[in-house]
């Protein structure tokens, strides 16, 4: 018998209700400032995803036993603001069933609203750009002022940006926590990664991985890409550390249409980290 149904995530077998891990795309990029195209990103990549192996050998667990649900998409609808308004919604809808939210940019300006609904949490941005203006082009919701839109919600010395190294004059820079790329290239990710951690507040992590943060000749399909970046070892090494204090993750900012595919796998196998490391880091303990 044939088999009908839409793309999922490699895996992403379980309903709704029996999952631990729900993901979502959100094919939205409307307020993109310089290559646009991240809204294919959603399903470049669930295309991609489908190229791992079950097995995660580095972590031995396996996703025959980790329950991940796709929910699907969420379209574009109306204003920005509207937009926003819809994801925070939905991001409550999984939070309320105790669930991690994964989601698939898009653009940056969707992490906010999900970290609303998350509530009490610390945020970790990895990213290129500070991302601190209070409004850009006339819109607060832009993907330009995503850093700031989070600590609107999670307050001042509880959202931190790592792997920096574009700051605009019009952002106020001391009202943001940041490490920048070139002091993790001089003391190492590790050293910087635990100094940021005593600066954060001992709430639970949301991780919002800005494609970008990572250097282009990795990730060289986003919409502004930033020489001198991060590489895949250091992003794994944030993950990693933060095991069980893991509360969301989302991957935005991958842009399809300038990509060689490197840039959706490494999303995709970002996901399956994240995933990877909460399924064990949560097993181990019972
Ligand atoms: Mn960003
Ligand atoms: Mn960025």
């Amino acid at each position: 018998m044939p088999i009908r149904g839409m793309l999922r995530f490699a895996d992403a077998v379980a309903s709704f209700e029996d999952a631990q891990f729900v993901i979502v795309g959100v094919p939205f990029d409307k307020t993109t400032t310089y290559r646009s195209g991240t809204r294919f990103a959603p399903t470049a990549v669930r295309e991609t995803s489908q190229t791992f192996e079950k097995e995660n050998f580095e972590h031995g667990v396996t996703f025959a036993d980790i329950p991940v649900h796709d929910a699907g998409d969420l379209f574009e609808e109306g204003t920005v603001d509207e937009m926003v308004a819809s994801i925070e919604e939905e991001a409550r809808r999984i939070v309320s069933a105790r669930k991690f939210p994964i989601f698939i940019g898009g653009e940056h300006s969707i992490s906010p609203p999900i970290v609303k609904a998350l509530g009490e949490v610390s945020v970790i941005t990895i990213d290129a750009h500070l991302d601190f203006r209070d409004e850009y082009q006339g819109l607060r919701n832009s993907h330009a002022c995503a850093h700031r839109r989070i600590v609107d919600h999670v307050g001042k010395g509880n959202a931190f940006a790592f792997g920096v190294r574009s700051i605009s004059g019009e952002e106020e820079v001391a009202d943001a926590l940041y490490a920048d790329a070139f002091r993790v290239h001089r003391e190492g990710c590790e050293k910087v990664f635990d100094d940021m951690l005593k600066k954060l507040s001992r709430r639970p992590v949301y991780l919002s991985l800005d494609i970008d943060g990572i250097d282009p000749s990795y990730a060289p399909g986003t919409g502004t890409p930033e020489p001198f970046g991060l590489t895949p070892w250091d992003v794994r090494h944030v993950i990693n550390r933060l095991g069980d204090r893991m509360v969301g993750f989302d991957v935005v900012e991958v842009c399809p249409p300038y990509d060689n595919g490197n840039t959706s796998i490494l999303a995709a196998r970002m996901m399956r980290e994240v995933m990877a490391v909460k399924w064990k880091s949560t097993h181990a303990k019972k």
